[in-house]
This record gives C-alpha cells, sequence and structure tokens, in this order.
C-alpha cells in the first residue's frame, strides 16, 4: 500500500489534502522543503502554518536540545516549569495588556476555547459576538465562533453566536464603501445586532485582525477600535485572535489589533510562537484570567520543551528584526502581485507577509476552480502556497518572516507562471 492508501485507511475521511498527488515533507531548511521524492520546494505557507522562522532554525533547535538534554520533555504543570513563567513573563510585557497573564496551551484551538471559557465565565453569558468568515478552530466552542461553514465540523456548539459584518470587505453588502463609510456601516450593524439578536448581557467579541483562512480580509485600521467603543458601553470583552497575526509577521505592528488602535482584554497566540512545537495561548487583563474556579485547563500546555523553543523564538524575532523584514519584504510581494495584469486577479490584498490574491471568473464570481489550479501550477513549479478565502477561492502567501527579497522575487516568477497558465 501506498502511504495516501495507508493515510485512507487510519485517518479520516474529512482530514483533507492538499494537491491530486499529496506531498510528503521529509526535510527542511530555511524557506525549503524537501518531499519522499527528493524534489524541492520554496514554502510560502509554513509561515502561517507554524513555521514563523523557518525550518532548521539553530537557535531554536538548540534551545530545545538543552533541555533534552535534561532528560526531561515535560513532567507536569503541578510543579514549577521555569521556562514557562519566563515566556509568559516576555509575552505579558510585549501584550501592552496592564496586569497581563498567560495560560498554555498546545493550540491555537485550545487557546480560543479557553478564551471563551474565560469569557463566559466572567460574564455569566454564553452570548458571543464573532464575525462573518472568521476562523477559530473547531472544537466544541470555536466551531460556533468560526464564520463559515465550509470550516464548521459540527453545527453543534454551547455558546450562542451573532455574527457581524467587518472582516470580509471585497464582496457583501458593504463592498466598495470608503474607510470610513464601511467603518461606520459596520459599527451600526454591530450595534443593531447587539440590540435586536441579544439580550445585551453578550460575553465577548472574539475576532481576527486580519481574517487567515477567511482569505487574508484585511479590514480598515480603526474598524476594531470603533467597535470597542460599542464594546464597551455594554461591558463587552474583546478577545483578539492573534493565531496568524502575531508576532511582527503583519509589519507595522507586533500584533494585528495594533492597527486598529485598541488594547483587547485578551489575545490568542499559537502555530508561528513554537515555529513547530506545539504552543498556543491566551494573555488576558488578570482579571478576566483569574475568574476560573479551576486547577488547570491543561496539563500538557506550557511544557519545558515548547516554552524553550518558543522563547528562542521570541529572541529571534527580535534580533533579526523580523518584523520589519515583514513591512519592507511584504510591500514587495504585494506591489509584484499588483504590477501583474491577469484578469483573473479580483483582489491583490495584505499586510506584512500575510498576502492574499482573490481568483474570480470573467463576471466577477468566485473562482475556486482556479484556486486548485494555481496551487498545483505553483506546485509544479516548486512553489508551496496556500487556498482559503470564504468561496475557497483565494490563494494565500505567507512565507517564513525570516524570507529573503531573493526569495520574494523567485516567488512572484513562479506565481507570475501559475497565473499565466489561466
Ligand atoms: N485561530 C486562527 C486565526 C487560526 O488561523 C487557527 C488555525 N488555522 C486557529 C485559531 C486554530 O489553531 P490550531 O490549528 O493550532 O488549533
Amino acid at each position: 500500500m501506498t502511504l495516501i492508501e495507508r493515510h485512507r485507511a487510519v485517518l479520516p475521511n474529512w482530514l483533507a489534502l492538499y494537491y491530486a498527488d499529496p506531498i510528503e515533507i521529509v526535510s527542511g531548511h530555511g524557506r525549503r522543503v524537501t518531499d519522499a521524492n527528493g524534489k524541492s520546494y520554496l514554502d510560502f505557507f509554513a509561515g502561517i502554518l507554524t513555521n514563523a522562522l523557518g525550518y532548521d532554525v539553530a537557535e531554536v533547535g538548540d534551545a530545545v536540545r538543552k533541555q533534552l538534554d535534561t532528560g526531561i520533555m515535560h513532567t507536569s504543570t503541578l510543579y514549577l516549569i521555569r521556562a514557562q513563567v519566563e515566556l509568559a513573563e516576555k509575552i505579558a510585557a510585549l501584550s501592552g495588556i496592564p496586569d497581563a497573564k498567560v495560560f498554555f496551551t498546545n493550540s491555537g484551538t485550545e487557546a480560543n476555547e479557553t478564551a471563551l471559557m474565560l469569557a463566559t465565565q466572567h460574564r455569566r453569558s454564553n452570548q458571543v459576538l464573532a464575525m462573518r468568515n472568521s476562523y477559530h478552530g473547531r472544537a466544541f466552542a470555536t466551531v460556533g465562533v468560526t464564520g463559515n461553514r465550509g470550516w464548521s465540523a459540527s453545527a453543534l456548539s454551547p455558546v450562542r453566536v451573532s455574527y457581524v459584518h467587518g472582516g470580509y470587505r471585497y464582496r457583501g453588502p458593504f463592498a466598495g464603501l470608503s474607510d470610513a463609510d464601511y467603518i461606520k456601516a459596520c459599527t451600526e450593524d454591530l450595534r443593531e445586532v447587539i440590540t435586536t439578536m441579544t439580550s445585551g448581557d453578550v460575553a465577548c467579541m472574539i475576532a481576527e485582525p486580519i481574517q487567515g483562512v477567511g482569505g487574508f480580509c484585511v479590514p480598515p485600521d480603526g474598524l476594531y477600535g470603533s467597535f470597542a467603543e460599542v464594546l464597551a458601553e455594554h461591558g463587552i470583552l474583546f478577545i483578539s485572535d492573534e493565531v496568524q497575526t502575531g508576532w511582527g509577521r503583519t509589519g507595522e505592528h507586533f500584533w494585528g489589533i495594533g492597527a486598529h488602535g485598541v488594547t483587547p482584554d485578551m489575545m490568542t497566540f499559537a502555530k508561528g510562537l513554537g515555529n513547530g512545537l506545539a504552543i498556543g495561548g491566551v494573555v488576558a487583563r488578570a482579571e478576566v484570567m483569574d475568574c476560573l474556579n479551576a486547577n488547570s485547563i491543561s496539563t500538557f500546555g506550557g511544557n519545558p520543551v515548547a516554552t524553550v523553543g518558543a522563547a528562542a523564538v521570541l529572541d529571534y524575532i527580535a534580533d533579526h528584526d523580523l518584523q520589519a523584514s515583514a513591512a519592507e519584504l511584504g510591500d514587495r510581494l504585494l506591489a509584484g502581485l499588483r504590477a501583474l495584469e491577469v484578469p483573473a486577479v479580483g483582489d491583490v490584498r495584505g499586510k506584512g507577509l500575510m498576502v492574499g490574491i482573490e481568483l474570480i471568473e470573467p463576471d466577477g464570481a468566485p473562482a475556486p476552480a482556479k484556486a486548485v489550479a494555481v496551487l498545483e501550477a505553483c506546485r509544479a513549479r516548486g512553489l508551496l502556497v496556500g487556498k482559503g478565502g470564504l468561496h475557497n477561492n483565494v490563494i494565500r502567501l505567507a512565507p517564513p518572516m525570516t524570507v529573503t527579497a531573493d526569495e520574494v522575487d523567485e516567488a512572484l516568477d513562479a506565481l507570475t507562471g501559475a497565473l499565466g497558465e489561466l
């Protein structure tokens, strides 16, 4: 049996795999990976999936190996873990949240589950606001706040969710408005949803500063600041899901929410922080974090291996000024794509190293089949990219933050060829 046949036999049917002929990656270095057939690819999706810094980063590997040399991968969160305390101190200081406290999980989904549990417990309400076209995970509560049926594993959820406009601007009732009018229209929508669809005592709003899975949709700067004013009138907590937008990836700000002039009550994070190690977490105002009557939520979150690795990742980002690099190279990628004249490209958008290409039919309708074709054509050219969007018609580019200008140009060449084939 081939590996794909064995995969299909023992793993769930609903586990999606990219490509008609799925790739098995066996090694990686820098921004490149090699598959089981020896073919090398430039990876322009790894930065979002897990590898903020790329593959085989010596500083991260050394930190993890040093921990392994102690003989301890994990004991229990019942004991003091120095690396966990140190990482929490770093993240609390970076968060900008006054009195911040941090709880570590193993994934972004668990981080959002924790944040939702904190908010609902703190406010004694299971009513939650979420964005249309959002993605926050697929566990019991997170599946409810994920505002895209295509990404929801189940319609059952313990939270009662009302969805508002604002994330996806290219289509929908407010498409085409100026930034100021868009913010005004979405804020009015939020106000109406709160007063007509909830009993007012809503626990929280959860939102991604840039919708990731939803197709790298960038709302106008300030949208969430305007939302926050309405939320404050009702005492509703605001959770910024920074799983994709954190750690400087958007270039101009360390957290995606920085573009909105608001300090959230909580932020959730994961993925890139571990550069492949399983880590996520919540950073929250102390009063909110401390509202639970629990002795823990996860016994594995914040284990020594994950936390020493994550601390090395944060040091690397600061030491190499990768936020500035994300701004510069993100602009280069956006400019290169915007210069292309391809009729099937309806929209090129993004911030920093989160760049989306929305593919359309001649009449403007979403073109999901074209996104599949571009994904395959890029692969044939040795470039890995991502796919997403409400209509599955967006190509997502999110290279590791260590990407170089030459690699951006190489990706642009491959994309030019792949888009030219449409
Ligand atoms: N939030 C956002 C914004 C995400 O993009 C994701 C993952 N795509 C998650 C949460 C869930 O993270 P994980 O897959 O680590 O559970």
